[in-house]
């Protein structure tokens, strides 16, 4: 059978068509919510319906039996319709208030906690590291589990922060989890230049691709054997991204590869709009299983943040508030020529004036 080009090209189906009854039906017409407690909101509607969201963190992987059995809730709860999140939450609308404990129940039971509502830390985004990339420098799921570990409690308190508190774990500078744009984030850093293996290059991978790869043209062909390359160290930015092509570049080193620290970072566009993370820790060495000093790094800027914050104020907003100075000064971070101002626009954020806004 030929189908026509209008059969091909239907794009993405309507997404109404996946909505709960109850989202349906009140579409457009919601009159208010509220978090009534950790990992649950509630929805009414101004035809007096109400709803109730269901909210808990599930890890980036999971098994098909594990998913049948979160359908299984939603099949008994929720009229058969079950959300999963970019952030990693698997959400159920419950259209009754007698079930909302029931689904809490049933879905704790399989060991997922119902939490990140409101002023908490949402679930943690992590990419997917080495289970399935070529790239990282770093562990990211198992800095993830440490993170969790640390802050269960602040995950399930709704009343846990100033504000909402974003994580992410990236194994790599490509920064796959929007670690970007989190209020607290751990990004895996190479530090040396992928190694170019000129037999594996030769034999198995095309020279014209790998020179195309490279975001910063940091490859060129090597003089006397264009059948493979060399790089431009001072260009490289360590993105690995080379290697995911070919074989003959491995990036990977264990006395050199490790993680750094972001802060600051928000997409919403309330108050001050969406911030960048900035760069406040540019390397710390990969120390799985249980990260102690990553994790011990994070509790004390979480608890100053905590302590000096206004209410509603993120931590970006925070920062910008207090200055720079101030906060690498209470945290007790040290300043280098590395932190903050490391991006492309840089030149139009650095400090004109020789004055520093102390508070
Ligand atoms: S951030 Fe890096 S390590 Fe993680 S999935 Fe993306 S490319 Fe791979
Ligand atoms: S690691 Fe990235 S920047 Fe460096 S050579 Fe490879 S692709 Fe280019």
């Amino acid at each position: 059978m030929v189908l026509s080009l209008d059969e091909l090209d239907f794009g993405p189906p309507d997404y109404k068509e996946f909505l709960p009854p109850v989202s349906k039906k009140n579409y457009g017409k919601w009159k208010y919510h509220e978090h009534i407690k950790g990992g649950v909101i509630k929805h009414v509607a101004e035809s007096g319906d109400e709803a109730y969201t269901v909210r808990a963190a599930i890890p980036k992987y999971v098994a098909a039996e594990t998913v049948n059995k979160l359908c299984d809730i939603a099949e008994k709860y929720c009229e058969g319709y079950i959300k999963f999140t970019s952030r990693h939450n698997v959400s159920f609308i419950v259209p009754k208030a007698k079930d909302v404990d029931s689904v809490i129940k049933d879905v704790e039971a399989m060991g997922f906690p119902v939490g990140g509502t409101d002023h908490s830390l949402k679930a943690i985004i992590q990419c997917v590291g080495w289970t399935h990339c070529h790239t990282p420098a770093t562990d990211s799921p198992s800095i993830t589990k440490a993170l969790y570990e640390e802050f269960y409690d602040e995950f399930k308190d709704n009343n846990a922060f100033p504000e909402r508190i974003k994580m992410a774990v990236s194994g790599c500078i490509n920064m796959c989890g929007a670690t970007h744009a989190s209020d607290i984030a751990i990004i895996g850093m190479h530090r040396k230049v992928p190694t170019v293996i000129d037999e594996i290059v030769e034999k198995f991978c095309s020279v014209p691709n790998l020179i195309k790869s490279c975001p910063k043209y940091a490859i060129k062909p090597k003089r006397g054997n264009l059948k493979t390359v060399v790089i431009d160290e001072e260009k490289c930015m360590y993105c690995g991204i080379c290697y995911s092509l070919c074989e003959g570049m491995p990036i990977h080193n264990p006395e050199y590869d490790g993680v750094s620290i972001w802060v600051g970072g928000k997409v919403s566009n309330t108050r001050k709009g969406p911030l960048l993370a900035r760069l406040i820790i540019p390397f710390m060495p990969n120390e799985p299983p249980h990260w102690e000093n990553v994790v011990k790094v994070v509790r004390k800027i979480v608890d100053i943040y905590k302590a000096n914050a206004e209410e509603d104020e993120r931590v970006g907003e925070w920062i910008e508030r207090i200055g720079w100075e101030k906060f690498f000064q209470i945290t007790d971070i040290p300043f280098s020529d590395k932190c903050i101002d490391d991006w492309i626009f840089s030149v139009e954020t650095y400090r004109k004036g020789t004055n520093f806004k102390m508070v």
